[in-house]
């Protein structure tokens, strides 16, 4: 690990700033899934334990602007009434989060009313020995996003007037240059909490210096999503799985039928390309051989399970079969490495989750074996915890966006400001 993180500096006395990723699923106020809360209590364990002056927590919690205007939209299509205040009060206020926090450490966690300003500088003046404070919504200021960096400046000076140093621990908005993320590291000195350290061990080295065999899966619903990934690991794996709606446009590319799946037309051609790199680095590139169709995009549709040539014409494509997932597990099964990205098929429907949850049992058992397991995405997250299974591979992922970018071979705005050791 080149960057600094929190062990590598004194805290004790210090006054501490920290980036977290509290973007929790709300609902009227009450949070949906809090894993995201406790998956930063190590660090903000850990720094308490130092005896910190104080220490400043932020966060962004979903996206104010975007998120009225789609639920003001919703409103309006079904014809109900629409209560901004109530409905950002419920979805984008911190203090559910700060309430939560403060039961899961056993100690009170005082709420600002912003992220900036005045009220908030007095409040952070007047913070006694060891006290915590959750500042609100990061995103209700339009500097904290804003692309003008002397904006976005202007409200990370204010942030770092707070604190003597900055922990970053929020790998999962690490893909933006945002004011609490990015831009407040220019003004203070910067280091990693453990969360951030896990995240950046296990892709860096997927992605720097894997051990062989390296496997890596592929899936999900569109290449388009997932070009750059397939480009950035087809330069260091030794075989390439493909599966999830995009293989009907790989498919396409070889002039085989696919009915009614989803196809990329205008990515035809670079399925077509990708399937010639792959020949040309001698990678193993596989393609499902057969694939389970729907005759409706519905979990209670007629089903079939037909050969990769073999697709009826008004059939649609869901899930890949069961002589792929063997294959593909005895791949598996072989690596040292192993990186999945992107379902199988349309887990979120019982009846096409079958090969989406073999690959999730394959990983673990890759992992039993001793192999590095790492799952990345948003999706490819839910899928292993809906296999039970998020305990027996090597890492998951918390950042979706931030891990596809990371496997892209991208430098994130959020991790390049972090000091090195
Ligand atoms: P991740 O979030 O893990 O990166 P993606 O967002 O790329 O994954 O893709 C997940 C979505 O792909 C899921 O909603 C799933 O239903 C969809 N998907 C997978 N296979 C198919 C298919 N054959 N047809 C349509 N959608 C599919
Ligand atoms: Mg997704």
């Amino acid at each position: 690990m080149i960057k600094k993180i929190v062990k590598d500096v004194n805290l004790e006395g210090k006054r501490v700033l920290m980036r977290v990723d509290f973007n929790v699923p709300m609902k009227n106020g009450v949070i949906q899934d809090d894993t995201r809360i406790t998956a930063a209590l190590p660090t903000i364990q850990y720094v308490l334990d130092q005896k910190p002056r104080y220490l400043i927590l932020m966060s962004h919690l979903g996206d104010p602007k975007k998120d009225v205007q789609k639920a003001k939209e919703k409103a309006e299509k079904d014809g109900k009434p629409f209560d901004e205040k109530a409905y950002i009060e419920g979805k984008h206020k911190m203090k559910p989060v700060a309430e939560h926090l403060s039961k899961l450490l056993g100690r009170p966690v005082k709420l600002a009313p912003a992220a900036i300003g005045p009220e908030v500088k007095a409040m952070v003046e007047s913070l006694k020995e060891g006290e915590i404070l959750m500042l609100e919504n990061t995103r209700f200021h339009k500097q904290e996003t804003s692309k003008d960096a002397s904006e976005r400046e202007e409200m990370a000076k204010e942030l770092a007037s707070y604190a003597d140093i900055f922990v970053n621990d929020a790998f999962g908005t690490a893909h933006r240059a945002h004011a609490s993320t990015e831009t407040v590291a220019k003004f203070l000195p910067t280091v990693a909490g453990f969360l951030m350290e896990k995240e950046l061990a296990y892709l860096s080295k997927a992605i720097q210096d894997p051990l062989k065999p390296y496997v890596a899966i592929i899936g999900g619903a569109k290449i388009s999503g997932k070009i750059d990934v397939i480009q950035n690991l087809m330069n260091k794996v030794d075989s390439l799985l493909i599966g999830g709606a995009m293989m009907f446009t790989f498919y396409k590319a070889q002039g085989l039928e696919v009915g009614k799946s989803m196809v990329e037309e205008d990515k035809i051609d670079l399925a077509k390309k990708i399937l010639d790199d792959a020949r040309v680095k001698n990678i193993k590139l596989l393609l499902p051989v057969d694939c389970v169709v729907a005759d409706q995009f519905d979990n209670s549709a007629k089903t079939k399970i037909v050969k990769a040539n073999a697709i009826p014409a008004d059939y649609i494509g869901m899930d890949i079969g069961p002589e792929t997932i063997k294959i593909y597990t005895d791949e598996i099964l072989k690596a040292k490495t192993v990186v999945w990205n992107g379902p199988m098929g349309v887990f979120e429907m019982s009846n096409f989750a079958k090969g989406t949850m073999a690959i999730a049992q394959a990983l673990a058992e890759a992992t039993k074996k001793g192999a590095t397991t790492i799952v990345g995405g948003g999706d490819s997250a839910s899928a292993i915890t809906q296999a039970g299974l998020e305990k027996s591979v090597s890492h998951v992922s918390t950042g979706g966006g931030a891990s596809l970018e990371f496997l892209e071979g991208k430098v994130l705005p959020g991790v390049a400001v972090i000091n090195e050791k």
